[in-house]
């Protein structure tokens, strides 16, 4: 999946500031954005307005259900990890290292792309005709984001089941049940399955801070009744989760120790100086450092124009939570 926006804003997210020091249920509503010219559209609710990241998670694209067929040219990345989780449909995925590689729900296409990478992403021919998923970005931190590009397909990731629930670790661990997906902080990622009426109390490291948010049902998470489309920023010391479904339901709940460094997002890059998200920029559209994605029908993706003004941080935490109340 790529930032396809026209115009992309450039974002200043992360550090100690952002967080929540304690629980919080904050909806985070997302904003459309129309991926590519056949008007796919997702709800991206990471980087937020009103909050940038969630540990290392520093963006999240829910999509469908809907019968639609993505097409995303090849695009770089550089600095951080992009994770692909489907609930409905598959995605055929291909990058400048050569790996080809179809993803299917249950199943993670996790891409870590360090220093560069560039890759596509599509519906296969004769598709299914339902595509739902999620995708989501992972910053890497200070001392692995210039790491040698890679990519993992995991097909079996770990599932902790109780009656009428089931969850999938996809990234990092919980109750001490770990995926085997590579990552370079301390965080979670898991799909957490409920029949109808089901109830369960996730544990939960209170040093993360954790948001949640619904693929499909309803679930009433801490109290807070989550229909798809916002994300519940839930801040940070919980120990458990209670999460209580109406119809069956399909949850994504993220979280990781909050993310210290500030980093720069432009586009498809997380890097962490304005100059060094033009170089990148400059390097993508002069066929350098980033590859070539061979077998994609089409042209790469050229990079828009950069925003002229000045980058600047912002203020994005609500006055009562800096401690000053
Ligand atoms: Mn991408």
């Amino acid at each position: 999946m790529s930032n396809l926006e026209l115009a992309p804003s450039e974002d200043v997210c992360g550090g100690r500031l952002a967080v929540a020091e304690r629980p919080v249920e904050e909806f985070l509503y997302g904003r459309e954005v129309v991926l590519g010219t056949r008007g796919m559209v997702v709800t991206r609710t990471l980087p937020n307005r009103d909050r940038r990241m969630v540990g290392a998670w520093c963006f999240i694209d829910h999509y469908g259900p809907e019968d639609t067929a993505m097409r995303v040219p090849p695009h770089p990345h550089t600095g951080l990890q992009t994770v692909s989780w489907l609930v409905d449909g598959e995605i055929l995925h291909r990058d400048s290292l050569g790996s080809l590689q179809p993803v299917r729900p249950g199943q993670l296409n996790l891409m870590t792309a360090g220093r560069a990478i560039a890759h596509s992403e599509e519906s296969p021919a004769g598709r299914a005709p339902t595509l739902h998923g999620v995708q989501l970005w992972v910053a890497l931190p200070e001392p692995d984001r210039d790491v040698a590009a890679h990519f993992e397909h995991h097909p079996d990731l770990p599932v902790v089941s109780h009656t009428g629930v089931s969850v999938t670790v996809i990234m990092g661990s919980l109750d001490g049940v770990g995926s085997p997906a590579q990552s370079y902080s301390p965080l979670i990622g898991a799909q957490v399955a409920l029949d109808a009426g089901a109830v369960t109390d996730l544990p939960l490291r209170p040093d993360f801070e954790h948001a949640a948010l619904v693929l499909f049902g309803q679930v009433d998470v801490a109290g807070s009744r989550l229909d798809p489309g916002p994300l519940l920023y839930l801040g940070s010391g919980r120990s458990d989760l209670r999460l209580a479904a109406g119809p069956p339901s399909r949850l994504l709940l993220v979280g990781g120790a909050p993310f210290d460094e500030q980093i720069v997002m432009w586009w498809n890059f997380v890097g962490r100086s304005h100059e060094e998200i033009v170089r990148f920029r400059e390097e993508w559209m002069s066929g350098r450092r980033f590859g070539e994605v061979k077998g994609y029908a089409g042209d790469p993706l050229p990079a828009p124009p950069m925003p002229t003004t000045p980058l600047k941080p912002r203020g994005r935490v609500p006055r009562t939570e800096t401690g000053v109340d």
